[in-house]
C-alpha cells in the first residue's frame, strides 16, 4: 500500500485526513511517526510556495510521498495581512490569543472595526518520483473586532460568515463543509481517487 506522510504533528488534522482517505489504497503517516526531523523553513511568499516547500522538504527527509498544507487569514483593510504570517503574526512565540490581539491592534491603528477578509489554504502533494499536485481552497467573509463563539481555533472568533455567525460558532462538521481547508482537502481527494484507487 502507498505510504504518504502528512507534514503535521497535529493529531486532529491527521485523524481528519485519515478518515477522508480511508477508502483509498494509501496509508497515512504523520511527522509524529518519525524521530528527530528538523523543521522546514517556510520562507515562501505565498501559501502555495510554502505548502510545496514543506511537502518537498519532508519527502526528502522521510523518503516517502508527502502531503503538506499552508493556510492563513487575509484582511483587506490590512492589505492582505497577516497572510503567510498568520501563525506568527504577533511574533515568534505567538499563540492564538496574542495573534488576535495583534489583529485588533492593527485594525484600531487605522480606525477600522469591520473589513472584508478571507481564509485560504494550499495543499501540496509531492510523490517519490517528484510529481506534484497542488489544490487550494478559500472562504470569503468579514473580520469584525467583536469576538463571538468558542469553537474552532486561530482567528475564528473574529471571522464572520454570511449568516453573521463566526467560524467559532460552527460545529466541526459545519466548518469543514465550508472552510478553505475542507475545500482544498476535497479537491485533493478527487485527484487521489484518480491516482490511488
Ligand atoms: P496552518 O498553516 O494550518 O498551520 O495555519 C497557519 C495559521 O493560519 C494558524 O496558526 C491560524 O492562525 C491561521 N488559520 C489557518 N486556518 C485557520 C482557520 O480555519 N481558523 C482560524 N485560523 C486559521
Amino acid at each position: 500500500m502507498k505510504k504518504i506522510v502528512l507534514a503535521s504533528k497535529n493529531s486532529d488534522k491527521v485523524k481528519e485526513i485519515r478518515l477522508v482517505l480511508k477508502n483509498l489504497q494509501v496509508e497515512i503517516l504523520s511527522l509524529a511517526d518519525f524521530d528527530n526531523l528538523p523543521d522546514a523553513v517556510e520562507d515562501g511568499s505565498t501559501f502555495e510556495e510554502n505548502a510545496i516547500i514543506k511537502a518537498k522538504f519532508f519527502r526528502e527527509q522521510t523518503g516517502l510521498a508527502c502531503l503538506a498544507d499552508d493556510s492563513g487569514l487575509e484582511v483587506d483593510a490590512l492589505g492582505g495581512l497577516p497572510g503567510v504570517h498568520s501563525a506568527r503574526f504577533a511574533g515568534y512565540h505567538a499563540d492564538d490569543k496574542t495573534n488576535n490581539q495583534k489583529l485588533l491592534d492593527e485594525l484600531k491603528k487605522i480606525d477600522v472595526t469591520e473589513s472584508a477578509a478571507d481564509y485560504r489554504c494550499a495543499l501540496a502533494f509531492v510523490d517519490t518520483d517528484g510529481t506534484e499536485i497542488l489544490t487550494e481552497g478559500r472562504i470569503d467573509g468579514k473580520i469584525k473586532t467583536v469576538a463571538q463563539g468558542s469553537g474552532g481555533f486561530g482567528y475564528d472568533p473574529y471571522f464572520y460568515i454570511d449568516d453573521e455567525r463566526t467560524m467559532a460558532q460552527l460545529s466541526v462538521d459545519e466548518k469543514n463543509l465550508i472552510s478553505h481547508r475542507g475545500a482544498a482537502v476535497r479537491e485533493m481527494v478527487l485527484k487521489f481517487k484518480e491516482k490511488f484507487s
